[in-house]
């Protein structure tokens, strides 16, 4: 029987990165996340400093309400970066961006990213998870909407980032 031994720089090289916004994290990321780490040893989630976007959660406080949800799995770090995400993957030796697809919109905004990245770095791949069936029409937005509203949150954020909203 053969036995496939990976070289260690492969190995070390077992890390993606899953860039957004995660304004706030919501159940549809968190899913993403858990079927990532079936295929990645470490997962890097990491929050975009300078998009464009208006946002309603500072970066504080996107990063602890997704620590709330990982900080049990030393396999998930989170960081937020300034610059391209190209540049963080360099800078932190990463190969590998995760992304999520929900619609058809999703898979033609995510293609362009996903090649102007890979143009500015060949080395750097995208990989991208459809998403499960009942995360399919969820995105922060629409979480934002219920916030300001006051609705439900339950179907659509983890409790513990629900608590942590209504903390703040
Ligand atoms: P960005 O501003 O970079 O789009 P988001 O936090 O909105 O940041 O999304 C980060 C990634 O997570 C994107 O690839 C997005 O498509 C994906 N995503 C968001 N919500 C879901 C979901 N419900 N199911 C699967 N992927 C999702």
């Amino acid at each position: 029987m053969e036995v496939l031994i990976l070289p260690f720089s492969i190995m070390k090289n077992n890390c993606a990165i899953f860039p957004g916004s995660f304004d706030p994290i919501t159940k549809g990321h968190v899913n993403i996340v858990n079927r990532a780490l079936k295929i990645f040893d470490n997962i890097i989630i990491a929050i975009g400093a300078n998009k464009t976007k208006e946002h309603m959660f500072s970066i504080h406080d996107r990063i602890k309400m997704i620590n709330i949800v990982f900080k049990d799995n030393p396999r998930v770090t989170i960081k937020s970066y300034n610059g391209l995400t190209v540049q963080f993957c360099e800078n932190n030796n990463i190969r590998t961006i995760i992304r999520g697809i929900r619609n058809h919109l999703d898979v033609e905004y995510e293609k362009n990213i996903a090649l102007a990245n890979n143009t500015m770095n060949k080395n750097i791949e995208t990989i991208y998870f459809d998403s499960s069936k009942e995360y399919q029409f969820l995105s922060s937005s629409i979480v934002k909407d219920i916030i300001r509203h006051k609705g439900s949150l339950e179907n659509f954020l983890p409790n513990n980032v629900i608590n942590y909203i209504n903390s703040i």
